[in-house]
């Protein structure tokens, strides 16, 4: 399912389509980038959508190799459902699950 997602620690000069690609595969199928964040309104958050299969563990950092150096990016999902793992059904977490 098609979730946004917010990459924190860039700069300005990754601001790039390819680059923000580049982070968001390591999430899932990037699909578009937010309107801000291709004009570079706010060159310190990247708004991006993906695709993502809610099933797998949600990453909090992704690391990306820059010049021979690591570098931790944070991502922040917007409006994630519940999601029961056990049931498969959305509206409910694991916790409250009557299956
Ligand atoms: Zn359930």
């Amino acid at each position: 399912m098609p979730i946004w997602i917010k990459v924190f620690g860039l700069r300005p000069h990754w601001f790039h389509r390819r680059f923000l690609y580049h982070i968001a595969s390591l999430i899932g199928k990037p699909l578009k980038l937010d309107e801000a964040t291709t004009e570079i309104d706010n060159p310190v958050v990247a708004r991006i959508c993906v695709e993502i299969n809610v099933l797998e563990k949600f990453q909090l950092e992704v690391p990306i190799q820059i010049d021979g150096r690591t570098h931790y990016f944070k991502i922040q999902y917007e409006g994630i459902p519940n999601y029961c793992k056990i049931c498969r059904h959305r509206g409910h977490d694991m916790a409250s699950c009557f299956a």
